[in-house]
């Protein structure tokens, strides 16, 4: 691509991957992430696969657009670098393979953001821009994400394979993941060594809903093919961090039927374990043991998700009355559509501030139009926090509730300045975000509502 430029530089993967220091002051690491140098060697391929898209099996669809270029040893260990939209690949069918600026900005920030969440998913080291043209709704720009994980392995390269009857090409790709990621699996043989694989992909994906739940993160798109196999979360195409709470915002604009609501993706997550499940049972014919291992989603997740929400409140041991003190509390958000984000802040700031102020809560009162639901909330509450150090339950509650989400709205911003050729926002986004749990007096406007305009952001598949 001609003209390539940075767009999107993060110094601090950069410095955990032990990459040389001057790496964006060089011209062909530059050309590298671009997709402009590469060599077609062994270490470098795109791998095909397949998947469910919207519940509907959809064959042969990717990767048309990304591109492994190997791992490489790092102090995180061994890491996979991948470019996306560096052009077309062999699974391409009438793709250009190319990726906009636009989309790149919003997979290049929403991976770090999880990161600083301490949420499991793939990295960006690096976006770049081309002033090539790529056609879309209208004409966009260019530009490619440099994505690194230690796997890139979805639940769909393994459907790829059972359903064209692979079934050699579907061990391999078991052992290797296994082999390589899942150690914990490796002594088992045959059949029980891919029961455990499902099985471990099971809990993992299990804790990750409970992770995107509690942060309140809408995927978009969960298609099987955007199912990572050790419970990543993969491609960031149309998602969105809920603003007002409300369990049925759909993100997707092309979602139609609201199959990927923020409310349905533990579910549908299930779902996909089952498809996964499906292309495995040629390696482990006995429904049985594969159907149990899928099973114990219905304790894993609802056990991770009680968890998250103890933690997110500031609740040590299990009571009884929790889940439903959470749910009353769903509910009294949903109706006012509270801001998820900025509720959950400040119930921490008023748990911390309560040890020496009698109106401490009110600010957190203040978010609802039905000041009574609140209030009776709160009293339940505060019975069931009990006599702790409310001084150290509040700070613990701001290390678990984050200031800053990448707000549509925040995204949209840095975008529109990066089209004009400023990438400042860019930047000092990622920076923030990189550790959302902490106060960026510079930036104090970034944690505040989304603005009237927000709601009109509409994002499709497109990108
Ligand atoms: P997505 O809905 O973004 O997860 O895309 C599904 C699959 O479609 C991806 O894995 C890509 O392989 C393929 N794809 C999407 N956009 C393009 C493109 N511009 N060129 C080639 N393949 C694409
Ligand atoms: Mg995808």
């Amino acid at each position: 691509m001609p003209a390539a430029h940075w767009v999107g530089c993060n110094e601090a993967l950069r410095t955990d991957l032990g990459l040389p220091t001057d790496l964006w002051q060089q011209q062909e690491a530059l050309e590298l992430f671009t997709g402009n140098r590469l060599t077609v060697d062994q270490h470098s391929y795109a791998s095909v696969y397949s998947g469910h898209q919207f519940g509907q099996w959809a064959g042969q669809l990717g990767d048309g657009r990304a591109l492994n270029l190997g791992a490489i040893e790092t102090p995180l260990g061994l890491q996979e670098l991948q470019l996306k939209g560096a052009g077309p690949t062999p699974y391409s069918r009438r793709g250009d393979g190319r990726a906009v600026l636009r989309s790149s900005i919003r997979e290049f920030l929403a991976s770090e953001a999880m990161q600083g969440l301490g949420i499991s998913t793939t990295r960006a080291l690096c976006v770049t821009g081309s002033p090539a043209h790529v056609r879309r709704e209208e004409v966009e720009t260019a530009a490619v994400v440099t994505r690194v994980a230690p796997s890139f392995v979805r639940f769909g390269h393994f459907e790829h394979f059972a359903s064209n009857g692979h079934i050699d090409e579907l061990r391999a790709l078991a052992d290797h993941v296994v082999t390589a990621h899942l150690p914990e699996v490796q002594n088992k043989q045959g059949a029980e060594r891919y029961v455990a694989l499902l099985h471990e992909v099971t809990q993992r994906t299990a804790v990750l809903m409970a992770q995107w739940q509690a942060v309140g993160f809408c995927h978009g798109v969960m298609n099987t093919d955007n199912m990572s196999v050790l419970g990543l979360t993969l491609d960031y195409g149309p998602f969105q961090y809920l603003d007002g709470f409300d369990a049925n915002h759909i993100c997707n604009h092309s979602d139609t039927s609201g199959r990927y609501a923020y409310a349905r993706q533990p579910q549908i997550a299930y779902w996909n374990l089952f498809c996964l499940g499906q292309a495995l049972m040629p390696l482990i014919d006995e429904q049985a043991p594969a159907l149990a291992a899928l099973e114990t989603y219905r304790q894993a997740f609802p056990e991770a998700m009680d968890q998250r929400m103890r933690d997110k409140l500031g609740l040590s041991g299990i009571h009884e009355g929790d889940r439903a003190l959470v749910e009353d509390l769903l509910q009294a958000l949903q109706q006012d559509r509270v801001d998820f984000t900025v509720f959950w802040r400040r119930l921490s700031l008023a748990v911390r501030e309560s040890t020496h102020s009698t109106h401490a809560f009110e600010p957190v009162r203040d978010l609802f139009l039905l000041r009574e639901v609140f209030d009776a909330w709160c009293a339940r509450y505060l019975e069931r926090l009990g006599s702790v150090n409310r001084q150290v339950t509040g700070d613990t509650m701001l290390r678990t509730n984050p200031k800053y989400i990448l707000r549509n709205h925040l995204g949209e911003l840095a975008i529109r300045q990066a089209k004009q050729g400023n990438f400042a926002m860019v930047q000092d986004l990622l920076n923030v975000l990189h550790a959302p749990f902490n106060e960026h007096p510079a930036y104090e406007a970034w944690a505040g509502l989304a603005p009237e305009w927000a709601s009109s952001i509409e994002i499709s598949c497109s990108s």
